[in-house]
């Protein structure tokens, strides 16, 4: 009886001894390796690209094109926001040096001038869209034009399928500085008024993205990068799994943490700065 004993703690043994040699090829070896690890998840923020004009919100297509290629020489991986919900979610891992690039309110000039780029420099990115300003460049025919007009719903609805761009709800109608400025809450409204109003603007935009663009956004980027302690409540409760905001900085996302995904910082990538300054601030941060 000694002999089939100690051969079972012979083998069990073997099996110890030889289990991380092969534990990077098990399907355990994520959740072994990851588990409770933060990481630094730097997202920069982009508006509008055009030709020939630089402000703190526009970059030309030369300094995006500056920006993919130093990125890309750093050892930065794109990555959607899909990836990185995996990832708090405990699914998958994310690549070394995730970076996640988005653009902000929908612009045409995001389609006509950063598309092929991104394409020509296998990035990825998020593009945040305002319902009232897609629906208006979808039915008044002020579309297609880059200085003025708004992707339309078949335009994003045509990118949806890329599988290099994801699409966020940025509000249907609470882009505005007045009366409300972004999503924040009238002084005269009750709280229950103004969770009304803004559960209705954000299902608007769920279900035009649904309806016209047959995608259903998990991400909401506040406007201007306002938020409420009311809304930060509600977007879990509505579907969401990511909230982005304007304040300068980069979060570490936790493995196994899917609250970890809200209220982003972003670094905003003024037309102003170098891209090596943009990278400054990624690495003092991160
Ligand atoms: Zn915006």
């Amino acid at each position: 009886m000694k002999t089939p004993k100690l051969f079972l703690l012979l083998i069990l043994t073997a099996l110890l001894l030889i289990y991380p040699l092969f534990a990077g090829f098990s399907p355990y070896h994520i959740d072994l390796r990851q588990e409770n690890i933060k990481i630094a998840l730097p997202i920069i923020m982009y508006h509008k690209v055009l030709k020939g004009r630089s402000d703190i919100y526009v970059i030309t297509p030369e300094q995006l094109e500056s920006d993919l290629r130093l990125f890309n020489k750093s050892g930065y991986n794109f990555v959607l926001p899909s990836q990185i919900i995996d990832f708090v979610e405990g699914k998958d891992q994310l690549p070394p040096k995730p970076l996640l690039i988005t653009f902000d309110d929908g612009h045409y000039n995001n389609i006509h001038f950063a598309y092929p780029l991104l394409k020509e420099h296998r990035a990825k990115a998020l593009f945040n869209i305002i319902g009232v300003f897609s629906n208006f460049s979808s039915n008044s025919g002020y579309s297609s034009n880059p200085d003025y007009s708004h992707m339309t719903w078949s335009e994003i609805k045509n990118l949806t399928t890329d599988g290099c761009m994801e699409f966020g709800n940025h509000s249907y109608n609470m882009h505005n500085y007045r009366p409300r400025f972004g999503i924040g809450k009238l002084a005269e409204e009750t709280t229950n008024d103004y969770i009304k109003a803004l559960t209705d603007d954000i299902m608007l935009m769920q279900s035009k993205m649904a309806i016209q663009c047959g995608v259903l956004p998990v991400v909401y980027a506040y406007p201007f990068g306002k938020y409420t302690p009311q809304a930060q409540t509600l977007l879990p409760r509505l579907g969401f799994k990511m909230s982005l905001n304007c304040n300068e900085g980069v979060t570490k996302i936790k493995w196994g943490e899917p609250n970890s995904l809200f209220d982003l910082r972003r670094i905003n990538r003024s037309g102003l700065i170098e891209s090596g300054e943009i990278l400054q601030k990624i690495k003092e941060y991160s």
